[in-house]
């Protein structure tokens, strides 16, 4: 028997499996650990002197789902299906051979981790707010395919069930307790133990609801009328979202409704049909890729310099309270970092900690955190309008007014104060790091640390090295991105680093389309169908048509001053008349759309100034222009070395700007279709609709040797 599960019987015959498999930081679900546990199944059953059995974890979880580098060998759909009838298997015997099994869940249980304790006769968990319970397979374009699509809403209700697996958000235990998707709940793990055991004992014939004669769905099978109601909306509610690519929320559907017409073991094999289609897609290969592999090798440091020593921030400093610098005190107090909050009047920087007092207070109502919790935080942020308190900073963070001559400012005033090894970041979105590091007395301890709005929501923060940023301060800069649990990508400076450069051209080919007449229904339609966020013009409106110009405009004026050519896009032209007409964006309550306590509304009057042409392109045609546009320009990043790797480029798009995740990411999007393939429709493009189509060198490379751009 394999180590990955030891057993010890007590002598009130309770057996207690620990699942710890040996070498692994987690449990994961794979041959290994379903071996070791039909073992024990086996010795369960034949053994007499055991009266039941309780499945627990010896690692922090219970079991974190799935062995990713097992799925991702996976060549054609006869292994999926295979891999998850076997599993299947072991977990109804389990759950039929007529003595009681319980999980103790005192650690995570998700994805097929989840589905062991689902085919357990009860779910004992740790009460612990940071415990989660769920299905996220849908996050990498998967299905539970562990018994999943089966068992769940057989528990819960279809309906239920659907909202979990289709999302594939986490559950809080006392949610999952009143779903009942949790048996009991205990305070501690003796408590958990204990619980388990007696729940053994007090159910010696324990059998699973649904091997009732007499069982029903909660809520009623796909059949009854109710369920027939949700069944005639739920498919068209995920394509008002998904606008169908994302093939698993499909699939989860069609398990789950076809599971509700049959019985368990023929429900089982559907389950595990529709889990082999899924796991064939490009999409769920491009969502492993990117955000499993890629996303896994970022947070291990793979664009970090590795021969610096780990570091930690202590005490940062913020210069400028407003909307970012607020968000960035509390993201870091919420590390446990001492922030010294500043800003030109004590009323600014009070205001900016107000911002935390107010995220934290609705927190503590919803019970995602404690009065005391809240206080703690609080107590390590400090309002001031004085330099000396910035005194024993490790890390000084500017987000002062997007202007050269206030940042060089409060540059030389922190540095005046700050220690010679303390990093100095600037939070500027446009201007050049290196030419801001011109105003610090050590430039090689100068960085941006780029945030994106809102601070305590997105998840990324781009890395931006100056030409005299030091290893050791991109390094530091890294660490505290991960300190504050968000995820780093390192970019070299550029205009508009890699992020904002490239979200711009979504954007602005979305105005294109709308000055060479497609109608403006017709081009939001197409940024939605394409699986972005939000489509282009809304988009532009929430940035605002004055913020855009006004970068134009300096871009415009810094090239003069480097004796460069400026060649305008031609949407540039579209923003400038709106902004003529006081069309500003959304902060104005009109740009392409008009704002009303009702909503927004597409601006009747774009239809006089940019007339809809008689004949109108296919959504097809659309859709490419504004995916192309997008990994053209990323794939230039990749080739001027504004990005250093592809997993920046990829990871940057999808949590700076939502690139369409399905496609993981920016560069990932020309290597799902091959290069070669890319450069082909690229070339057509430009033909049709200007050289910004004309594809990158780097692309135009790849395609001729045959290779991948992430190699
Ligand atoms: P904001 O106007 O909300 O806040 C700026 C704050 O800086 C104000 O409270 C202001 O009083 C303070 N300030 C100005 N001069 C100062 C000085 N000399 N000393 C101390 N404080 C001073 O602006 P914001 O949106 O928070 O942006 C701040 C920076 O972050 C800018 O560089 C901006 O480009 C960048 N940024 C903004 C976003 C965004 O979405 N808003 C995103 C990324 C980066």
């Amino acid at each position: 028997m394999s180590n990955a599960i030891t057993m010890d019987v007590g002598s009130d015959g309770i057996a207690v499996a620990t699942m710890d498999l040996p070498g692994r930081p987690m449990n994961v679900v794979g041959d290994e650990l379903m071996t070791a546990l039909a073992h024990v199944v086996e010795r369960v059953e034949s053994d007499d002197a055991i009266k039941g059995l309780v499945l627990t974890s010896g690692k922090a979880d219970f079991c974190a789902g799935g062995d990713i580098d097992r799925m991702s060998k996976w060549q054609e759909p006869r292994e999926p299906f295979e891999a998850s009838m076997a599993m299947k298997a072991v977990l109804r015997k389990m759950e039929t051979i007529g003595k009681p099994v319980v999980a103790a869940i005192g650690g995570h249980a998700l994805g097929g981790g989840l589905e062991i304790a689902l085919a357990c006769h009860a779910r004992i968990v740790l009460d612990d707010r940071k415990l989660k319970l769920g299905q996220p397979e849908v996050k990498l374009g998967l299905l539970p395919g562990g018994g999943g699509t089966v068992r769940l809403p057989r528990l819960v209700g279809i309906q239920a069930a659907l909202q979990i697996m289709g999302e594939g958000d986490d559950i809080a235990p006392a949610k999952a307790l009143s779903m009942g998707l949790v048996t009991e709940l205990a305070k501690n793990r003796d408590e958990l133990l204990a619980k388990a055991k007696a729940w053994c004992l007090a159910h010696p014939k324990a059998r699973q609801p649904w091997d009732e004669p007499k069982f029903r769905f909660p809520g009623g099978d796909s059949r009854s009328p109710a369920v027939a109601q949700l069944w005639s909306i739920a498919p068209s509610v995920a394509a008002a979202k998904s606008y169908g690519n994302y093939p698993a929320v499909t699939h989860i559907m069609s398990s789950v409704f076809e599971g509700g017409l049959l019985g368990f073991d023929a429900a089982s094999a559907v389950e595990s049909r529709y889990f082999a289609a899924c796991a064939m897609t490009q999409e769920s290969r491009n969502m492993i890729g990117t955000l499993w592999y890629q996303l896994n090798a970022i947070k291990k440091g793979a664009s970090r310099p590795a021969k610096v020593a780990k570091s930690q921030v202590r005490k940062l400093g913020v210069l400028g309270a407003g909307m970012m610098g607020a968000g960035i005190a509390y993201v870091s107090a919420k590390a446990g970092i001492d922030v010294v909050l500043l800003d030109t009047t004590l009323e600014l920087a009070e205001k900016g900690k107000a911002h935390s007092q107010q995220l934290l207070d609705k927190a503590v109502k919803k019970g995602r955190t404690t009065a005391e919790q809240r206080d703690a935080l609080l107590a390590r942020i400090r309002p001031t309008t004085s330099y000396e308190d910035l005194a024993g900073c490790d890390l000084v963070i500017e987000a002062v007014f997007e202007d050269r001559a206030v940042k060089a400012d409060v540059t030389r005033k922190a540095e005046a104060v700050i220690g010679a090894g303390a990093v100095f970041a600037s939070n500027t979105s446009t201007l050049p790091i290196t030419g801001l590091a011109k105003a610090s007395a050590r430039p090689t301890h100068f960085v941006g640390l780029h945030f994106f709005s809102p601070v305590d929501k997105m998840p990324l923060v781009e890395i931006i090295v100056g030409e005299k940023t030091s290893d050791e301060t991109l390094a530091r800069g890294f660490d505290y991105v991960l300190q504050i649990g968000k995820t780093p990508i390192v970019v070299n400076d550029s205009r508009g680093f890699y992020t904002s450069r490239v979200f711009a051209t979504y954007v602005m080919e979305g105005i294109t389309m709308l000055k060479e007449g497609v109608h403006p229904r017709h081009v939001e339609q197409a940024g939605l169908q394409a699986g972005m966020p939000m489509p282009p013009l809304a988009l532009q409106d929430e940035v605002s048509l004055s913020l855009s110009l006004h970068v134009m405009e300096q871009t415009k004026k810094d090239l003069a001053a480097e004796d460069k050519v400026y060649h305008p896009h031609p949407a540039e032209e579209v923003i400038r008349q709106l902004c003529e007409i006081g069309r500003i964006g959304k902060k104005a309550g009109r740009g392409f759309y008009d704002y009303g306590d009702d909503g927004k509304r597409l601006w009747p009057g774009l239809a006089e100034m940019y007339p809809p042409a008689d004949e109108q392109p296919p959504q097809k045609e659309l859709i490419d222009r504004l995916m192309f546009v997008q990994a053209n320009e990323a794939a230039r990043c990749l080739q001027e070395g504004v990005l250093r790797s592809v997993a920046d480029g990829n990871i940057g798009s999808i949590f700076g700007w939502g690139f369409a995740p399905f496609h993981g990411g920016a560069l990932q999007f020309i290597d799902a279709m091959g290069p070669k393939a890319f450069v082909e429709r690229a070339r057509e493009l430009a033909a049709l609709y200007g050289t910004r189509f004309e594809p990158a060198a780097i692309v135009v490379k790849a395609a001729e040797e045959g290779r991948r751009l992430a190699g």
